[in-house]
């Protein structure tokens, strides 16, 4: 199951740090008639773990990026003994907040509150309020559709589906796919991957913006459910000079 691969152990960053500068993947930029793109998260972090990077150059570049938010996040810590779910979304929303301003990105985001680990459960109302957002979007932003967290998994496919429905083209960002594939991996199509470069000010300022969430890169507390959900291994990933996207 998919839920397996993200609970197993992983791929070490030192793995994809000698493989990926061998890919001769083209360069992702930016169309320059873009005005407006669209940023859709299953989870507050998703879209700067995944395209923290991305979303600063599109920022420095002009571009008015939009936040869609699918969940709030309030089930990383099931049976937390610090925070309530609810104290647990607003700490990750505010977080969020925090993250994007490390990117100097000012995205107003519209928050779905869709609940968490639920997202396949309400697919089609996912994807027509995604839709009515990303309408009057020039790009969209969103997870991997093979990404193998469920809440991922929905949001790409509700993206894909809008951007299909729209005619805007959707670029996907993997996340937990760091974790659990492998370098050369099958599963994932490496033939449609972009790459993207992150100058040395805006990789700083992602590590920057990483460490806002501190309800996911800390433990809340010292209860085994109050563990941090983001190991020092898999952060490894999210602290490269490069993000890629799919197509
Ligand atoms: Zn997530």
């Amino acid at each position: 199951m998919t839920e397996d691969r993200i609970a197993a152990p992983g791929t070490a960053e030192t793995a994809w740090a000698g493989w990926l500068p061998q890919q001769d993947w083209p360069a992702w930029t930016p169309d320059p008639a873009w005005t407006r793109v669209a940023v859709c998260a299953a989870h507050p972090d998703d879209e700067v773990l995944g395209a923290g990077g991305v979303m600063a150059l599109l920022a420095a570049a002009g571009v008015h990026l939009h936040l869609v938010a699918a969940t709030d996040g309030e089930g990383s810590h099931p049976g937390s003994t610090v925070l309530t779910p609810a104290g647990l979304a607003a700490a990750r929303v505010a977080e969020t907040d925090a993250a994007l301003a490390e990117l100097g990105v000012r995205a107003p985001a519209t928050r779905l509150g869709l609940p968490d680990s639920g997202l396949a459960d309400c697919e089609d109302e996912l994807t027509d309020r995604l839709t009515a957002v990303v309408t009057g979007c020039d790009a969209v932003l969103a997870p991997w559709t093979g990404d193998a967290h469920p809440d991922h998994e929905a949001v790409g496919r509700a993206a894909v589906a809008a951007g299909a429905a729209l005619g805007v083209p959707v670029w996907q960002y993997p996340v937990w796919t760091w974790h659990w594939a492998a370098p050369d991996d099958p599963r994932v199509p490496w033939h449609t991957a972009h790459r993207v470069d992150l100058p040395p000010d805006v990789r700083a300022a992602k590590r920057a913006a990483v460490a806002r969430f501190v309800t996911q890169v800390a433990p809340l507390g010292p209860a085994d459910a109050d563990r941090a959900v983001l190991s020092p291994d898999v952060l490894a990933h999210f602290d490269r000079d490069r993000e890629v996207l799919l197509r």
